[in-house]
């Protein structure tokens, strides 16, 4: 961005707006209508035939609900259904099936359903209290099958209600009119006399009593609404239960609708930066959010995380709306949400070209953000079990005036989820704040829910992966060694994007990867590392899909055969070009992604024995990599100061998975094998016996020396690793 156009970031733009500036009225959403379809039915009692009909009919409806995000997000929201079923003696026994905590009703499965013996769950109403470890261990000594998932933190609830059906859903337009001044007269009157309305209580005992009480007192209620958290509706069958949900969350919507209705959304101003500017300081900002959030570890360790950033016109408008503050400050919907997204975001209200502004400019709102989170657990979190998580006062959710809204996770999906909560979250207090005025909860409700031990569960990971939270790009991972490097660096846990210019041999090797590890980890991206702006806008790409990179592996690589005297200039050309400038150019374009960053980094550079050992009639290739070679070095000269590492790792005649071609051998093999009258199993064991420790070298191999430097286990720069299975020849001096 040019120095002209940095006031241009103005978050407000002069005049500010008169009515929306974006569509908050979902008017192209379509109206929520009941989905449920005899056919559909019955298919899944068909496809169910193993389980009782009234399970498969339970697993039908939970997915219809968990489909509509107005409805449930992200394992959010439960569903049961009461059975009888017969015991190892043969007797038949009433037993609820309830969702498992934190399982996703969107695909759910009868496996996803725990069964628990009904008679002792209903006992427990007669006890005044129970503890966290009581309530777990009643749960575990009433499951039907030892082996079956922790159930919903609510089986109380369901289990303590007459009906047959339970559903429940933590509806966006429920929730907004809970929020309102009043709201739950209003809500009272929108919904009708057939819906308890109620004050808002702590899931567990004290809810589920609160809740079978009423339905005691009001026999013919199919819906109770606990104000901040979500409804719950009942039902004898599957249908109408699913269906009193889908009414009643209608009529709520219908209401917001209308009275949004006279407030006609305007078109947004046109925004005060170019496309382009915008991109860039999207992606900067990206970056700087993810060096900002990564965190110092206990054992000295540094955990770095993702960035999901959400930047479309509604949100990038919402981020400079004149409630964006309050927005931000103002607390989750239902304290279910808490435990991913925490209850504020951070807003940064400025933005800078220059990347030490922009660092302290965020860098300020993530400290008083921390600070105001310790003010807030120390004025309203008495006697909270905070646990072991130094991550507990770390915020989640950003909006970035004019830009819009970032999530920081320690998984990629961690950062999406919260991404897909906040988006969500904002616009339904868009319309909440048209509509009336937004009250917060009380924050000791959404803390007790956010520390809650049986909540947690859903959001911490117990990964212990040295690479857990960084990104790995591997050029050249079309290719065998560079499918060995990406396996590995997935193996210990970092997120791989893998490269390559040949977008079939890429896809191989993709899918070779999906195969075996989380898609959510493993990315692919063509670009010609010859170019130095194609390689700029790759990484640029990276850093929209990830918010920055970690360990950039330069492994793309030709080879050329021909003497000296044979070598045609413009192959040399070609080969100094991929080999030699091909390294020059990601390193720098690493340089300012890894500074902004301020975490450091990794430059692992996949040289060649070749550099200590050339071989005649190999002079391109060895040439090329020597100066390749050069070049790390120099890097690791000039990097150090800021923390990033630069090895070169050597490797020597690695073959590997036969599904994935290697274009150097298609290259070396031939002539290699003729001139030795070999066949390619023949080369494999020549090679093999010609080192010294008579092993074969595989591409993991050159992998796991990728991750020893990326593991900054040892204090090392500039150093070269043989993985050749020992040759005198390169024995470094
Ligand atoms: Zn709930």
């Amino acid at each position: 961005m040019k120095k002209k156009n940095a006031a241009r970031f103005n978050p407000r733009p002069a005049g500010g707006f008169r009515g929306y500036p974006y569509n908050i009225t979902r008017s192209r959403e379509k109206r929520m209508e009941s989905l449920y379809n005899e056919e559909d039915a019955r298919r899944f009692v068909e496809k169910y035939a193993g389980y009782p009909e009234e399970l498969a009919l339970r697993v039908y409806t939970s997915r219809l609900m968990g489909g509509d995000a107005r409805l449930v997000l992200h394992g959010g929201g439960n569903t049961s259904v009461k059975l009888k079923q017969p015991t190892i003696f043969k007797e038949m026994a009433d037993v609820i099936f309830i969702k498992a905590s934190g399982h996703d009703m969107a695909c759910i499965e009868p496996d996803g359903f725990t069964s628990l013996t009904l008679g002792p769950l209903r006992k427990l109403r007669r006890i005044e209290s129970l503890s966290d470890e009581e309530m777990i261990n009643q749960f575990s000594i009433n499951r039907l099958s030892a082996g079956s998932p922790n159930p919903s933190v609510e089986t109380l609830l369901h289990a303590f209600l007459p009906h047959k059906y339970v559903d429940h859903s933590h509806a966006d337009d429920i929730l907004i009119l809970t929020h309102l001044q009043d709201g739950l007269s209003l809500l009272q009157e929108v919904l009708g006399p057939m819906a308890a309305v109620l004050p808002y209580a702590k899931s567990g005992l004290p809810l589920a009593k609160l809740v079978v009480e009423q339905v005691e007192r009001r026999p013919n209620i199919d819906a109770v609404v606990i104000s901040n958290h979500g409804i719950f509706t009942f039902a004898e069958d599957a249908r109408t239960a699913y269906e009193n949900m889908i009414s009643y969350v209608n009529r709520a919507e219908v209401f917001i609708q209308e009275q949004l209705g006279v407030r006609a959304p305007i078109e947004r101003p046109a925004p005060c930066a170019t496309p382009k500017e915008i991109e860039s300081m999207r992606i900067r900002c990206a970056q700087i959010i993810r060096g900002v959030c990564a965190r110092q570890t206990a054992d000295g360790g540094l955990q770095r995380v993702y960035v999901d950033m959400r930047t479309s016109h509604g949100m990038a408008a919402a981020s400079y709306d004149e409630k964006v503050e309050t927005i931000c400050a103002s607390g989750v919907l239902t304290p279910d949400h808490a435990v991913r997204t925490k209850n504020r975001m951070v807003y940064v209200d400025r933005l800078s070209e220059s990347d030490e502004a922009l660092w302290e400019i965020i860098q300020k709102s993530v400290n008083e953000f921390r600070r105001n989170y310790q003010r807030d657990i120390d004025v309203h979190g008495q006697g909270l079990h905070l646990g072991l998580d130094t991550f507990c006062f770390d915020p989640v959710l950003f909006m970035v005036a004019g830009l819009g809204l970032f999530a920081v996770g320690r998984s990629r999906k961690q950062a999406r989820i919260a991404a897909d909560i906040g988006e969500r979250t904002v616009y339904a207090k868009l319309r909440a704040m048209a509509i009336g005025t937004y009250r917060s909860m009380d924050p000791s409700h959404v803390f007790e829910m956010e520390f809650w031990g049986l909540q947690r569960v859903k959001a911490e990971s117990v990964d212990k992966s040295p690479l857990l939270g960084q990104v790995a790009l591997v050029t050249g991972g079309g290719g065998v060694i560079g499918c060995g490097i990406a396996d590995r660096l997935l193996a210990a846990g970092a997120a791989v994007v893998i490269s390559d210019i040949d977008v079939r041999r890429l896809d191989t090797v993709y899918s070779i990867l999906a195969e075996k590890y989380d898609k959510e980890r493993i990315d692919r991206i063509c670009f010609d590392v010859t170019d130095y702006s194609a390689v700029e806008k790759a990484f640029e790409e990276i850093s929209v899909r990830f918010g920055g990179m970690d360990i950039i592996v330069p492994n793309a690589g030709i080879a050329h055969v021909a003497p000296i005297e044979n070598l045609d200039p413009e192959k040399l050309d070609q080969v100094i070009a991929v080999n030699l400038k091909g390294t020059f150019t990601l390193i720098k374009a690493a340089i300012p992604i890894l500074k902004r960053q301020r975490t450091g980094g990794n430059i692992i550079v996949i040289s060649s024995k070749n550099v200590f050992d050339p071989g005649a009639a190999f002079g391109a290739y060895s040439a090329s990599k020597a100066g390749a070679h050069q070049i790390a070095k120099i890097a690791a000269l000039e990097l150090a100061e800021i923390g990033i590492r630069v090895n070169m790792i050597n490797p020597d005649a690695v073959f590997g998975d036969e599904r994935v071609c290697s274009k150097l051998w298609e290259e070396v093999g031939p002539e290699r094998m003729k001139s030795r009258g070999l066949d390619p199993e023949g080369l494999k064991e020549y090679y093999r016996g010609r080192s010294l420790l008579k092993v074969r070298v595989m591409p993991e191999h050159v992998g796991n020396a990728v991750v020893f430097f990326a593991s900054n286990l040892t204090p090392t720069t500039g150093a070269t690793l043989p993985v050749d299975a020992g040759n005198p020849a390169t024995f470094s001096r």
